[in-house]
């Protein structure tokens, strides 16, 4: 039952929100921009506290357990992930630095990554950015689901990224949900809904409230759901 508002702002961000995150479960939050989805994997990664409202693990108050112990067990792929500008292997050991290569290059192929590596001039070694290699959105994204991965999270949370990704990229981070999920809790904030026909659970946010909640098939196959209007607008 968790209410949030930032701030600066009246209007609140969430209200009277209640998600449940099953472990083991791949659960997705989908829902116009602006709807609270991000705010509300802030709010379970205890970045911010509900205004009131509470957020539990395993039934113990989020804000009792301490959060570098919690943020270690908990992997994050922002929606436009920060690279450094250091090699890929750099940017992996900063996640686990007691990574060895075949950590990282077992990290990289579960984040399809490894293709395009073993193509990079100095393969991990490679260096990012202005000095560097530039990798396109989806790249970075792998990047980025690598360096989540690597540390071997509890729970993982990937916000789609919205624009930047090419199809061949959408395709291969989809893919690597797939090999991850039943091996790890999976929360995925998607723009395209093609993303999360496996989810196993399906929240529907819309003006910081969950307009819809169930399995994605089931809502899918309901002509009158929230889902099944936004699968047929983006014409899948
Ligand atoms: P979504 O991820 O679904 O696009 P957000 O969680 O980012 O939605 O935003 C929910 C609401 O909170 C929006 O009205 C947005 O403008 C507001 N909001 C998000 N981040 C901030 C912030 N840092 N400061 C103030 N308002 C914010
Ligand atoms: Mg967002």
């Amino acid at each position: 039952n968790v209410t949030f508002s930032y701030p600066e702002k009246k209007k609140a961000a969430l209200n009277g929100v209640n998600i449940i995150i099953e472990k083991g479960s791949f659960t997705a939050l989908v829902g116009p921009s602006g709807s609270g989805k991000t705010t509300a994997v802030d709010l379970m990664l205890g970045l911010f506290h509900p205004v009131s409202g509470k957020i539990l693990i395993d039934g113990i108050e989020l804000k009792k357990f301490n959060l570098n112990s919690i943020r270690k067990k908990v992997g994050y792929v922002p929606q436009d992930p920060l690279l450094f500008n250091s090699s890929i292997k750099e940017n992996l050991l900063w996640s686990l630095p007691e990574a060895k290569e075949e950590d990282i290059w077992d990290a990289c192929k579960k984040a399809n990554a490894e293709d395009f590596i073993k193509l990079l001039p100095e393969r991990i070694e490679t260096v990012l950015g202005d000095r560097g290699v530039r990798l396109s959105g989806g790249q970075r994204q792998r990047i980025a689901l690598a360096r989540a991965i690597i540390r071997k999270p509890d729970i993982l949370f990937l916000d789609e990224a919205t624009s930047s990704l090419d199809a061949e990229s959408e395709d291969l981070i989809q893919e690597s949900i797939n090999t991850l999920s039943g091996q790890t809790t999976i929360v995925v904030i998607a723009h395209r809904l093609s993303t999360i026909k496996n989810a196993d659970f399906v929240y529907v946010l819309d003006l910081g409230e969950v307009k819809e909640s169930g399995n994605y098939q089931k809502l899918k196959n309901n002509p009158q759901s929230l889902l099944n209007n936004m699968i047929e607008k983006q014409g899948m």
